[in-house]
């Protein structure tokens, strides 16, 4: 996967939910304690607790628990192959996919793992932004090999990685 292709991708996919106008300086998110503050959304427990205390911070959620309260996933990754034929492979890949989740997180706090849903023969992996699903993807690939696609259909609203291992 080229660094290019990514970027292509990426540009075709809006994300809905990051207009900034639609916040004021300071909101909280009531959901999960995020804070907006100049132009950014910030994981701060000092900025929450200073902000909490004035009169005029508003209180909306944010662009990522509102995207989980309207189950609007911005990339879904699917895992799929024979691996997911023994049950102590399962549980290592998703505790990968949780570490990913939280590295992201640090540098993106509104990057977040929406759902994990067994289907038929794969796991369907909703996220709340396309970065993190590719994430995840890349990691699974680094950590067991097998196929990685990226892929994106042309009037869908997401972007879709799926990595497949038998
Ligand atoms: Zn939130």
């Amino acid at each position: 996967m080229a660094g290019r292709k990514d970027r292509l991708l990426d540009e075709k996919v809006q994300d809905p939910y990051m207009d900034r106008n639609l916040y004021r300086d300071p909101t909280i998110c009531p959901t999960c304690n995020l804070v907006f503050h100049n132009k950014t959304w910030h994981q701060d427990t000092a900025m929450l607790e200073k902000y909490k205390k004035l009169d005029s911070t508003d209180y909306k959620d944010c662009p990522a628990c509102r995207k989980i309260k309207d189950n609007y996933p911005l990339g879904i990754l699917i895992i799929e192959g024979k691996i997911l034929e023994d049950e102590s492979k399962v549980e290592e890949l998703l505790n990968l996919v949780k570490h990913e989740e939280e590295k992201e997180m640090n540098s993106n706090p509104l990057a977040r793992i929406m759902k994990i849903e067994r289907l038929g023969n794969g796991i369907e992996i909703g996220t709340t932004t396309m970065g993190l699903a590719k994430r995840i993807g890349k990691a699974l690939y680094k950590a067991r090999q097998g196929t990685l696609d990226v892929v994106f259909f042309e009037g869908e609203k997401f972007l879709r990685v799926i990595w497949k291992k038998d």
